[in-house]
């Protein structure tokens, strides 16, 4: 699997696209905001871009669609079906975060409604992108639709923003819960085993048994009703 990370928007949000190298057949996870660098990289690689494949519907992980379906309107947009609300409600996500209407435009958060989906996210289903196979597991808590990615064979889960480096994600958003998010790690996440390489949707890579001994969220160290990034 060839994996290229695009660091993007005022959330510092990890943009990746991941493509199989024997047939070029990629997917863009997460496109943060609208990026020309990540459409330039998609077409320099010819690679084909068959779907938008999304952890969940915050704007920092889906502020970029409309811009790459736009250069790309062959490709499916996927997002399992808890998170609609949040995805077509793209434009008043930034008065959740306390941005004002008249803030907007000068924050770069005048989002306009994104494009359709073509399709919801099944719990539990095998995506196939080339020779590479995903397995989509339902991992509800920082939002009620977020979903992880997890190629066995290579070993790499793509964990959006339930799992990062030494924290977990926030549950004091709308839809957010602390219980169901230590459910959705225990069970989808720290299951897959200690040698899986970890991507999370901010910050740096690392491993489940890395988070499994140091976390101090999962190790039993700290107790919080919030966890951190958004
Ligand atoms: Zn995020
Ligand atoms: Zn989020």
């Amino acid at each position: 699997m060839i994996i290229k990370q695009f660091v993007l928007s005022p959330f510092q949000q990890n943009t990746r696209v991941a493509a199989c190298e024997e047939t070029g057949k990629a997917i863009c996870i997460d496109p943060g905001e609208e990026s020309t660098e990540l459409v330039d990289y998609i077409r320099d690689n010819t690679f084909e871009l068959q779907a938008i494949t999304l952890t969940h519907g915050h704007l920092d992980h889906v502020g970029g669609v409309t811009f790459l379906h736009t250069a790309f309107p062959d490709a499916e947009i996927i997002l399992h079906k808890d998170d609609e609300v949040l995805y077509y409600g793209l434009p008043q996500q930034p008065l959740f975060m306390g941005i004002q209407p008249h803030q907007m435009k000068a924050l770069g958060f005048d989002f306009t409604t994104p494009p359709k989906l073509s399709r919801n996210w099944i719990n539990g289903e095998i995506y196939a992108l080339g020779n590479l196979r995903f397995k989509i597991l339902h991992c509800p808590g920082h939002t009620p639709g977020h979903v992880i990615l997890a190629e066995e064979k290579e070993r790499k889960v793509f964990v959006g923003d339930c799992l990062f480096e030494s924290s977990i994600g926030r549950t004091d958003l709308p839809g957010g819960s602390l219980e169901q998010l230590m459910r959705s790690i225990n069970e989808n996440i720290l299951s897959l085993g200690d040698d899986f390489m970890v991507y999370s949707g901010h910050g740096c890579e690392t491993t489940v048994g890395r988070e499994r001994a140091v976390n101090p969220f999962l190790n039993g160290s700290y107790q919080s009703e919030r966890g951190s990034f958004l």
